[in-house]
């Protein structure tokens, strides 16, 4: 199983971070051991000192009469060290430090079928930090569509069934400290509640 994300897919975000809106998908992974176990905690990593949050639609990759498809949607994580990433970006090297570390990626368990979803539905997504609404935004806005992707990404490498794609971020990320409270919201409903710690110092 790999996870496949997406970076820049809405436009408020990719402003937000003075980023040029991409002419086609930006595309990077993370391996399996960057998950956090359900229900967390989500542990900061010592090497950094500005993990932002970034919640995304995820969708989880199926097949269907031969075809690869999203077989179903839920919502996700893409904790990001930022100050990692904004020197990795500098100096023109790849991200991996930044965004595939262990504890970096989060997928609620809750997962709707997307045929359930009638055509042209756009699911809506939004997360609190301690009771506050900071980012907010729905499918519709998404610069390249989860079939776009799908097709994109396909173009270097094969989407198994069971893969994770998560599908960017809108604008709104910032910032966790130790004692935070994050809840993530598809639809309306709550589908995870994640407490933040620090994690062991190192040396
Ligand atoms: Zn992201």
């Amino acid at each position: 199983m790999k996870i496949v994300c997406i970076g820049r897919n809405y436009g408020d975000h990719a402003k937000e971070l003075g980023n040029a809106i991409p002419d086609e998908p930006v595309v990077f992974l993370k391996p399996e051991s960057a998950l956090i176990p359900l229900r967390g905690p989500i542990t900061l990593p010592a090497f950094s000192t500005d993990v932002h949050h970034e919640i995304e639609l995820v969708f989880v990759i199926g097949r269907k009469n031969g075809k690869v498809i999203a077989d179903k949607a839920t919502i996700g994580l893409d904790l990001t060290a930022r100050d990692i990433q904004q020197q990795l970006k500098a100096k023109g090297l790849p991200w991996e430090k930044a965004k595939a570390f262990d504890g970096s990626a989060y997928v609620a368990e809750t997962r709707s079928a997307m045929e359930s979803f009638p055509a042209g539905h756009h699911i809506d997504f939004m997360l609190k930090k301690n009771g506050h609404e900071v980012q907010s935004g729905h499918s519709g806005q998404m610069i390249f569509d989860v079939d776009a992707l799908i097709t994109h990404v396909q173009r270097y490498m094969a989407l198994e069934a069971g893969d994770l794609l998560f599908t960017g971020t809108p604008a709104g990320v910032g910032p966790l400290a130790a004692g935070d409270r994050l809840e993530g919201y598809m639809l309306g409903e709550l589908l995870f509640d994640l407490n933040v710690e620090d994690g062991p110092s190192i040396g």
